[in-house]
């Protein structure tokens, strides 16, 4: 299989053949098909450094709408390092879809700069779960027209604590329609959180 074998918008298989991506991972190749041809629910199951931020991201940025000026999609991730690492991916995978933007939130800055860049009307936010609380109780992000949420490292961030958060956060997604999972490992604290908060889904692993 190639990228260019996905039904994907030009503008991803060519910043994916910009980035001299030549085929896709084992993840990619379950992960990608499937939510391009019927975005549904998944979990999917696979550790760092399988392809996995491309295997959501690429997906992910195929349905934006980036005519609409709204939180669109929303992906939780355990830690700052890896909400900069996700956002970094997603501006190169979208480097040539025009007016696209991401934002990450996390912790352990000041919150100024970050409300400031969410007025500047991203599409896409990755924040981690504490940080984002922080927000929605100032105010300062709706997620009232978020359609799709992405866990990553769904069991690093239960590990956490971050249980509460993530509850909450969902809850707080009125118009969410597709929830995709990723995990580790599949722990009944993960099946939990499938459970109360997605419908029918697919396990994809690698
Ligand atoms: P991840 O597992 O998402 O953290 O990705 C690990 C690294 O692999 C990142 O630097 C990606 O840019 C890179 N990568 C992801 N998919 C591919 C691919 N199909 N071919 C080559 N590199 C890739």
């Amino acid at each position: 299989t190639l990228f260019s074998d996905f039904p994907m918008r030009e503008e991803l298989i060519r910043a994916v053949t910009d980035l001299g991506f030549e085929s896709p991972t084992p993840i990619q190749q379950k992960v990608i098909p499937t939510l391009l041809s019927q975005p549904s629910d998944i979990i999917g199951l696979a550790q760092t450094g399988t392809g996995k931020t491309a295997a959501f991201g690429l997906p992910l940025l195929h349905y934006i709408d980036t005519s609409v000026k709204d939180i669109q999609a929303l992906v939780l991730s355990p830690t700052r390092e890896l909400c900069m690492q996700i956002q970094n991916e997603f501006d190169k995978y979208g480097q040539h879809i025009d007016h696209f933007r991401s934002v990450a939130v996390y912790g352990g800055v000041p919150i100024g700069g970050q409300i400031r860049e969410i007025k500047s009307k991203p599409q896409v936010i990755v924040a981690t779960p504490g940080r984002l609380i922080d927000l929605l109780e100032r105010k300062a992000i709706s997620l009232e027209n978020v359609r799709y949420v992405v866990l990553d490292e769904a069991d690093e961030m239960l590990n956490m604590g971050f249980r509460e958060d993530i509850d909450i956060i969902l809850k707080t997604t009125p118009s969410r329609e597709f929830t995709w999972l990723f995990s580790a490992t599949m722990s009944n604290e993960v099946r939990g959180i499938a459970k109360r908060f997605m419908k029918e889904w697919k396990e994809l692993s690698v």
